[in-house]
C-alpha cells in the first residue's frame, strides 16, 4: 500500500526537473498521475517511463497560462479518472535580469507562468477536488519567495506571491470546510534545466549559470539539491500523513535561507 495509493494527482510542468521527480515519486507511492506540460515529446517520454516502471501515468498538453486550457484539462481529468485528489502547481520559469534591463514583456511572461498559472490552477482544480471530499494542493514557490534575490527580483516577486496566495487560499478553503489543504514548497538550489534557461539578456546560452558554483557559494556546506529531494517533501504534503499541515511552507534548502 503506497502512501498516496489510488489518489489522482495532476502535476503541471511535469515533463522534467522537479515536476518529473514529483510524478515519479507519487506514482511509486501508488498515485494515478496526470502529467501536463508544453513540451509534448518530453512529457510523453516521462509518462511512458513511469508506466514502464509499473506506475499509472498519462501525459496531456497544457499551457498553464491559459484559462481555457485549465478548463479543458479539468474536463479531461474528470473523463479519465472522475476525481482529483492532488494538484502540484509546479510549472515555472526563471528570467535572470536586473530590473533596469528587464523588458515589460519578459516581466509579464514570467508572471503569466508563475502567478497566473497558479491562480488558474487553484481556481479551477479546487472546486473539482472538493466534490469528492477534498485533497491537497502543493504550490512550488522557492527560497526566492522567502528572501531577496538580487538579479532575480521579478522572479522573487512571483514566488513571494505564490507563498501568500497559497496561505490565503488555504484559509478560504478551511473556512468553506471543503477539505482541501494548500501548502507551498520552497526549494533551494536544485540541479535542473531551469538554471540553463534563465537568461533574458544574451542568447539563452547554455551554462550561462553554473549551478554547482552557485550551490558552492550559497548553500551551507555547498551541497547541491536534487529534484528528488523536493519530490519527497511533496509526497508528504500530498499524503494524509500531513492532514494537519495547512497554509504552511515547507523549506527544502539545506539551510540556505536560515
Ligand atoms: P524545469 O525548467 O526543469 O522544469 C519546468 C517545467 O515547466 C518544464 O518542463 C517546462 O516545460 C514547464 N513549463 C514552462 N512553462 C510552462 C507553461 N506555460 N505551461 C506548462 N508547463 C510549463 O524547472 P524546475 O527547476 O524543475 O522548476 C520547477 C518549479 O520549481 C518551478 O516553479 C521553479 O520556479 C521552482 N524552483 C526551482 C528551483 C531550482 O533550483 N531548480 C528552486 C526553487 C524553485
Amino acid at each position: 500500500m503506497g502512501r498516496v495509493q489510488n489518489k489522482v494527482a495532476l502535476i503541471t510542468g511535469g515533463a522534467m526537473g522537479i515536476g518529473r521527480a514529483c510524478a515519479e515519486r507519487l506514482a511509486a507511492e501508488g498515485a494515478i498521475v496526470v502529467i501536463t506540460d508544453v513540451v509534448d515529446a518530453t512529457g510523453m517520454a516521462t509518462a511512458e517511463a513511469i508506466s514502464a516502471a509499473g506506475g499509472d501515468a498519462t501525459y496531456l498538453n497544457h499551457d498553464v497560462t491559459s484559462e481555457a486550457a485549465w478548463q479543458a484539462i479539468i474536463k479531461q481529468v474528470r473523463e479519465l479518472h472522475g476525481r482529483l485528489d492532488i494538484l502540484v502547481n509546479n510549472a515555472g520559469i526563471a528570467i535572470r535580469a536586473s530590473i533596469f534591463e528587464m523588458s515589460l514583456q519578459d516581466f509579464h511572461r514570467q508572471n503569466s507562468v508563475n502567478l497566473d498559472g497558479v491562480f488558474l490552477g487553484l481556481k479551477h482544480a479546487i472546486p473539482f477536488m472538493a466534490e469528492d471530499g477534498g485533497g491537497s494542493v502543493i504550490n512550488l514557490s522557492s527560497v526566492a519567495g522567502l528572501k531577496a534575490s538580487p538579479g532575480l527580483s521579478a522572479y522573487a516577486m512571483t514566488k513571494g506571491g505564490v507563498r501568500l496566495l497559497s496561505k490565503s487560499v488555504a484559509k478560504e478553503c478551511a473556512a468553506l470546510g471543503n477539505g482541501v489543504r494548500v501548502n507551498s514548497v520552497h526549494p533551494g538550489i536544485i540541479a535542473t534545466a531551469i538554471w540553463n534557461k534563465m537568461d533574458a539578456v544574451g542568447d539563452q546560452g547554455e551554462n550561462q549559470v553554473d549551478v554547482d558554483a552557485i550551490a558552492a557559494m550559497a548553500v551551507p556546506g555547498g551541497l547541491l539539491g536534487q529534484a528528488d529531494d523536493i519530490a519527497r517533501g511533496v509526497v508528504y504534503l500530498a499524503s494524509d500523513e500531513s492532514r494537519y499541515v495547512n497554509a504552511s511552507e515547507l523549506v527544502i534548502d539545506y539551510g540556505l535561507s536560515a
